[in-house]
């Protein structure tokens, strides 16, 4: 019996530890209140959570209350006696307390039930107590954290909008909607997506969307932000242009969800639209230019090759020394303004960025000789040494374009010579790089011992129209447009131009370019004279003339009769196909602007007819336009080469030659 009593005395005490145990762990105290005696007995729990010493606390009612803060007093007490008086089975509270032994305010949440008796009084009241701080705390902190982000979302002037894509429905939209497009955030929660976009947004919309889900599915973590541009309706009925990014998130239900933020940009797109036409119509106004210029120059440079044709021609013939100086004079004159259309059409080329470059096989070695021979002269005359070093490692078979690199050489040296009054001027090659041994990098140097460029010149130097000295360069002469020039083809050969000099003392210019170095292949590039066998060689000294202009046809036929070839002329390219048809001739030379038919469309007929007979006859054209494009046009219409206007007697018989085979004596 004893043992019986004693064995359950120890399982009540077993039961009360786990009790005990399990209220630490779970940090909930358990209390009992007796409403006759108001007795509040607390659990080991309780004390822990109010801070209090068992001894410290009196064990009623009014000892728990004193816990309270004092602004949450009146709420606790009243739901406790209200559910008293009311007959409720219990209450349920959240509070505030005072922590006795740290003085801090805990919270704590209380959950409280009756036991009545049979009439219904309440003897008892059971409850539970548990400190909730920690998390009203990370409430309060995310509560606090929304508020801002709320905050943001409605004062940011962009549209912050959340749609739940899985279930394809919006479920947030900033209130700066009604700014954006004139919606309440209502309308623009319900308002389906092709109500939203315009034709062809929607398009681009949905493909977006289907994209985005497809990767962000595969692939969660590499999703960006994708940025689109749309047009969308405001409720006024007008349209606006916006930027909307997006970017895919699984929300907390798992669903997936895009955040976007919708961008007015129709400001941004109505200035770039405009300058967009504002370019267009500048555009079009540069084309306008250079094709005037183009033509000017085709105007003047028709009647130019008349009169240096003619001077020419005065040049051979028997004049006494006096006429002589005068008609070399006039020839020097007319070049000269030949130079200044040249350099007027090259700028009006590089203006509409119409400038490019030929590639075509040459020797550099050839090149400068030529460059060197050209300023002889004019240098000797003024008693300069002009010389020309170029170092052994620079190849010398190239591929580049000729034409552009001699027109920089001459430029240079050219200046060097006008601005040099006594002294030397050097011209000098090296070799900076040969790269994969296709390409070369060479550092051209013309060195003057002239009258030099200040600090403030040599800024300005390379801006077209720009002249160091107005006063001097009137003495001197020149456009101011050559440096600009040369600057845009060394660019175009991806080199760069620079300049060294001292007032009183001289300059350098230097410049580097990059050409690709020549070999047997490359060398077929362009066709550079008559391929063996294409060409009978023959002696009949026979040239077809198509010609509608008196004055040209007039030189070149004075230009033959010095040689002896035999011309025959066409007016137009009706006749010139008819004679071609029934003559053989040594070669044809063509004019390109004649009325009716061109001369392009000559040549065509022309090859056309040779094709059954398999002969090919050179065809050169004399062309005034100088354009590069247009002489490739020439080479594209199946003629052989070419002769720009105006004529020049020793290029004229040149290229004759080249392409003909006359007797030994010519
Ligand atoms: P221009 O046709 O007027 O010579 P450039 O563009 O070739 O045009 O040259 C612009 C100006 O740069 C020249 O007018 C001259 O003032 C200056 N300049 C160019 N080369 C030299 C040089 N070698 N020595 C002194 N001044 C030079």
């Amino acid at each position: 019996m004893e043992h019986k009593v004693s064995s359950l005395i120890e399982q009540k005490m077993q039961t009360e530890e786990l009790l005990r145990q399990s209220q630490e762990i779970a940090h909930v105290g358990s209390w009992t209140y007796e409403n006759e005696t108001n007795l509040l007995i607390w659990s080991d729990e309780v004390y822990r959570i109010f801070g209090v010493q068992p001894r410290e606390f009196g064990g009623t009612m009014e000892a728990f209350f004193g816990l309270v803060v004092p602004e949450d007093r009146v709420t606790v007490h009243d739901a406790f006696f209200h559910s008293l008086d009311e007959g409720e089975p219990g209450y349920e509270i959240e509070h505030r307390i005072m922590k006795m032994d740290t003085a801090e305010v805990r919270y704590v949440h209380e959950k409280c039930l009756h036991v009545r008796n049979s009439s219904g009084e309440v003897i008892r009241s059971n409850g539970m107590v548990q400190d909730i701080t920690e998390r009203r705390l990370a409430e309060e902190a995310l509560r606090a954290s929304e508020e801002k982000y709320r905050l943001i979302a409605e004062n940011a002037s962009d549209v912050i909008y959340v749609m739940n894509r899985t279930q394809n429905r919006y479920t947030y939209f900033s209130p700066n909607i009604q700014q954006l497009r004139g919606l309440t955030v209502e309308e623009a929660l319900n308002e389906p997506l092709e109500a939203a976009l315009s034709l062809e947004s929607l398009i681009v919309v949905k493909e977006n969307i289907a994209k985005d889900m497809k990767e962000f599915i595969d692939d969660p973590a590499s999703v960006k932000t994708h940025i689109s541009e749309i047009r969308q309706p405001c409720k006024n009925g007008d349209w606006i242009w916006v930027e909307v990014s997006t970017k895919y998130r699984y929300g907390i239900t798992g669903d997936i969800e895009v955040v976007g933020i919708i961008r007015n940009i129709d400001a941004r797109k109505k200035a770039e639209k405009e300058l967009l036409i504002a370019k267009n119509k500048s555009d079009a106004a540069v084309v306008a230019k250079s094709q005037f210029l183009a033509n000017m120059s085709h105007e003047i440079r028709t009647p130019m090759n008349g009169m240096l044709g003619m001077l020419q021609l005065l040049e051979m013939s028997t004049l006494d020394e006096e006429q002589k100086e005068l008609v070399g004079i006039c020839r020097n004159s007319a070049e000269t303004l030949l130079y200044i259309i040249n350099d007027i059409l090259d700028y009006s080329k590089i203006e509409a960025g119409k400038l490019s470059l030929d590639k075509r096989p040459f020797s550099l070695r050839d090149l400068i000789h030529g460059v060197i021979v050209l300023f002889d002269l004019v240098a000797s005359r003024k008693a300069l040494f002009l010389e020309s070093h170029i170092e052994q490692d620079v190849p010398d078979q190239l591929i580049g374009d000729p034409f552009r690199l001699r027109q920089i050489l001459s430029n240079l040296i050219g200046n060097a010579v006008k601005f040099t009054k006594k002294g030397r001027i050097d011209l000098s090659v090296r070799n900076l790089q040969i790269r994969n041994r296709q390409e070369v990098t060479l550092e051209f140097m013309v060195g003057d011992t002239g009258i030099g460029i200040s600090e403030e010149g040599m800024e300005a130097l390379f801006h077209r129209f720009s002249q160091v000295d107005g006063t001097d360069t009137r003495r001197y002469g020149g456009t101011g447009l050559g440096l600009a020039i040369s600057q845009s083809l060394v660019e175009l050969m991806t080199g760069r131009i620079w300049v060294e000099s001292k007032m009183g003392k001289g300059s350098t210019f230097f410049f580097t370019c990059v050409l690709d170095m020549a070999d047997m292949e490359q060398a077929a590039i362009r066709p550079t004279g008559p391929e063996q066998g294409e060409i009978e060689k023959q002696s009949v000294e026979n040239l077809l003339l198509v010609e509608d202009d008196d004055t040209s046809r007039l030189l070149i036929i004075k230009l033959a009769m010095k040689k002896g070839w035999k011309i025959t002329l066409a007016e137009n390219g009706d006749d010139a196909i008819d004679i071609f048809r029934s003559t053989r001739f040594d070669a044809v030379l063509m004019d390109i602007q004649m009325p009716v038919m061109n001369g392009y469309e000559v040549t065509r007929v022309m090859r056309r007819l040779e094709e059954k007979s398999k002969r090919h006859t050179p065809i050169i054209a004399v062309t005034a336009n100088a354009m590069k494009t247009d002489q490739e046009k020439c080479l594209d219409a199946g003629m052989d080469d070419y002769i720009s206007k105006p004529v020049n007697a020793d290029e004229f018989f040149a290229v004759v030659r080249k392409w003909c085979s006359f007797g030994k004596n010519q």
